[in-house]
Order: C-alpha cells, then structure tokens, then sequence
C-alpha cells in the first residue's frame, strides 16, 4: 500500500471482478485491491487466475479466484454463491466479455448464443443473485463494460455491439429498479484497449483508434481507473450513467 489517501477507500469491500484474469479486468483488480478490496476474481482459465491471485497478493492485496464458466448459467449462479461464501458482494464488476466479430449472414448461431450468454445472460444473472443482498444492506455499487460499438453501429461487429447495448439499458434499468434501495449502478464504453483479447486484432486496433481524436490505442489501466472510480464513495452521486473511456470517439 503507498499511503495515499486513496489507498484504503475499498478497505473492508469485497469486490467481484469477472474477467479479473484477463486485460482490463485484471487491471481493475489490481486497482481496488490496492486501494484494500478483498477482491475475487472469476474466469474459467485457472492458471491465468492463480497467476493474477499471486501477483495481487505479492503486492500486498487480498484476493481470491473463482472458475466459472459464464456461458453456463448454472455456473454464473454458483460463481455468485462462492463469491457470497468469500465475504458479501459489496461491488460487482460485469467486465467479462467475447467480441467475435464479422459479417451477420456469417455469424454462426453458436456464436451469436455465446455473446448473449457471456455479455447479457451472465451480467443479469449476477445482479439477480447480488444486488438484491446489496439492497438488504442498503449499499453496493456496480459497474458494467460495454463499449462504443453499443452506440456506433460499426460493420462486422453486430452481434457484440446489440449485446452491448442491452447492457447499456440494463445499467439504466438496474439503476431505475435498485437505486432506491442505495446501491448505485453504472458502466464504462472502452474504446480501442490493448489487451490479451485484442491481440489478435494487430493493426486493425490501431486503424481503429485512428479515428478517435486523441489518436491512440488506450491501456487496461486507464479503463480500470474509470471503473474503479465509478465504484468508489467518490462517485456517491453518479448513477445509471456511462462514461466513455474511448480517446474521445463517441464526441465526434
Ligand atoms: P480479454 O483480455 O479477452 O479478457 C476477457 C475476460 O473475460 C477474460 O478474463 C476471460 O477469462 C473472461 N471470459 C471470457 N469468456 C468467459 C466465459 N465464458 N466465462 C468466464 N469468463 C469469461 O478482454 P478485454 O479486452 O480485457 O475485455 C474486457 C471487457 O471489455 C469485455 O467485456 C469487452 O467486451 C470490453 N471491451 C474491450 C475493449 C477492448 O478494446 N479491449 C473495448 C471495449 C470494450 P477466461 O478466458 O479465463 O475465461
């Protein structure tokens, strides 16, 4: 811990991440375990996450990795469930996500399924298993990924962009239906990240970030401070918004 007054705003939190093995999620992970999460991360990967539970608790962090397969809605729940049995859900994390991408008449149904389970199934399930409790308790915050192809229409990327999109109304929705009850509900839109996931995308990353003003492709840390600030006291008003972390794209 550096010593920052920043460093212990999550102390006595615990945070699930899913996706926390991987690119943004993992750097989120790092994020609020350095500022005193306990934080559990989920992925179905085992090496990968041992690796990211090691390395937060090398640095001093609390964390704890869970296998889920999110495609398998039997196993969101019982990812909720063991997450419960590691210390009460205080933040919830929708980062994990597939992007396959390509034309609509080429997209195979199992594809299709995949993103709907992955990036909409999985997230409802969790708030429908953790947000209720986080209600009980009158506290909570949660934060959803998304990204600017939920707004852009973009070709090739249509299936992942509508799924995306429903998360966005999701996070309006849950923000309407669980607001109330104190727990806060809002999500990030990435533009072009560098990360495991979009490795194989080479240059195509790069073409893409292009034609965001600020000319660059970003780093999972610079998403990862946006998240970790929406699931901070210091966004103790901010509720049901989306804030784009996407090099200025969604501005022009
Ligand atoms: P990534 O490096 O590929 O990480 C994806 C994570 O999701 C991994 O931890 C992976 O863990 C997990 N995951 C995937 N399928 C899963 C499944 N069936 N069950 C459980 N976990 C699963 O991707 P990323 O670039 O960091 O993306 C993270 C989020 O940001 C995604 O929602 C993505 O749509 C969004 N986003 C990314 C960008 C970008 O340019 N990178 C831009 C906009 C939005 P396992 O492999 O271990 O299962």
């Amino acid at each position: 811990m550096d010593g920052t007054d920043m460093t212990q705003d999550f102390a006595g939190r615990t945070a699930l991440v899913t996706g926390g093995n991987s690119g943004i999620g993992r750097a989120v992970a790092g994020q609020l375990a350095r500022r005193g999460a306990h934080v559990v991360i989920s992925g179905r990967d085992v090496v990968r996450g041992s690796r990211a539970v090691e390395e937060i608790r090398a640095d001093g962090g609390r964390a704890d990795f869970v296998q889920a397969d999110l495609a398998d809605l039997a196993s969101v729940r019982s990812l909720a469930k063991q997450a419960i049995d590691l210390g009460q859900v205080d933040v919830l994390i929708n980062n994990a996500g597939i992007f396959p991408f390509g034309p609509t008449a080429e997209v195979p149904e199992s594809d299709f399924d995949a993103v709907y389970a992955v990036n909409v199934r999985a997230p409802f399930y969790l708030v429908a298993e953790l947000a209720p409790l986080m209600a009980a308790r009158g506290a909570g915050a949660i934060v959803n990924v998304t990204t600017i192809v939920a707004y852009v229409g973009m070709a090739g990327m249509a299936a992942y962009g509508s799924s995306k999109a429903a998360v966005e109304l999701l996070t309006r929705a849950w923000a309407a239906e669980f607001g109330p009850a104190g727990v806060r509900v809002n999500a990030v839109s990435p533009g072009p990240i560098r990360t495991e996931g979009t490795a194989v995308m080479g240059e195509n990353l790069d073409n893409l970030a292009a034609t965001t003003p600020l000319q660059r492709v970003g780093a999972p840390d610079e998403v990862a401070e946006g998240i970790v600030f929406l699931a901070s006291d210091a966004a103790s008003l901010v509720h049901g918004a989306t804030l784009p972390i996407d090099g200025g794209r969604l501005a022009v």
